[in-house]
């Protein structure tokens, strides 16, 4: 329902559920978190509200990290309950993923992930996206590339984002008939679902074609097609009346 991802200099995980905070004005079931810290991926994730998720944080803070992303879900495959929450890890807990939309050939990939091995703990059709995602890498060592290819066999309405341990501060996005907006502020950038997420940081915004990958590091935006061919990055300003 809501996507928040950061990279820049700042608390990932305070931008991203500040971020998601905007987007609760959507509705949603349950929300999570995902950081690269320490050369390591740490997340977390709640049913309910994003108070039920900030419990857990002050419980059991993660480490702090300058790259993350972060999730708010309106269920529609599986029940609104932690295990389901996004985002989804592969199994060595080197990836993580949020998702909105349908993946509607989930079903056959899941079985052909099973059969190679994966154990699948969730009943939500996004988590084939994390196990995929990190035999992708695994290849070739790239998340956007990863992205791409793991795109061309999705079916459906996405967006996803992403982050891999083996490659901190970056973040990765993809869309398809589900929006995704890059925030460009001052040597820090965002991805959402939704300007509003990041409104409070900057105003430079740029908008995701349809089936576009977009990869987020300091050292700027890369946007590509889902074959991999390079696309014009168009920053616009956003308008936004702030007391509405
Ligand atoms: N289909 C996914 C799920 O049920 C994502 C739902 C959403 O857009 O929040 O987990």
């Amino acid at each position: 329902c809501g996507i928040v991802g950061y990279v820049g200099g700042q608390s990932a995980q305070d931008v991203v559920v500040a971020g998601l905070k905007r987007l609760e004005y959507r509705g949603y079931d349950s929300a999570g978190v995902a950081v690269l810290a320490d050369g390591g991926l740490a997340a977390a994730k709640k049913a309910g509200k994003l108070v039920n998720l900030e419990k857990e944080l002050g419980d059991r803070p993660l480490p702090a990290g300058r790259t993350g992303i972060g999730h708010t879900r309106w269920a529609t495959h599986g029940a609104p309950t932690d295990t389901n929450a996004h985002p989804h890890l592969d199994n060595a807990g080197r990836v993580a993923v949020v998702h909105n939309g349908i993946i509607e050939n989930f079903a056959a990939l899941r079985r052909e992930l099973t059969g190679r091995g994966h154990a699948l703990e969730s009943e939500t059709d996004t988590e084939v996206v994390s196990h995929l995602l990190a035999e992708a890498f695994s290849a070739g060592g790239d998340l956007a590339e990863a992205m791409r290819q793991v795109c061309r066999r999705l079916e459906g309405a996405f967006t996803l984002v992403a982050v891999h341990a083996d490659q901190p501060g970056v973040v990765v996005g993809a869309r398809r008939n589900s929006p995704l907006v890059v925030g460009v502020g001052q040597d820090e950038w965002f991805l959402a679902s939704d300007v509003a997420a990041f409104i409070a940081h900057t105003r430079t915004a740029v908008e995701l074609g349809q089936d576009q990958v977009v990869e987020l590091s300091r050292q700027g935006v890369v946007v590509t097609g889902f074959d991999g061919e390079l696309a014009e990055v168009r920053e616009y300003h956003v308008d936004w009346d702030a007391s509405a």
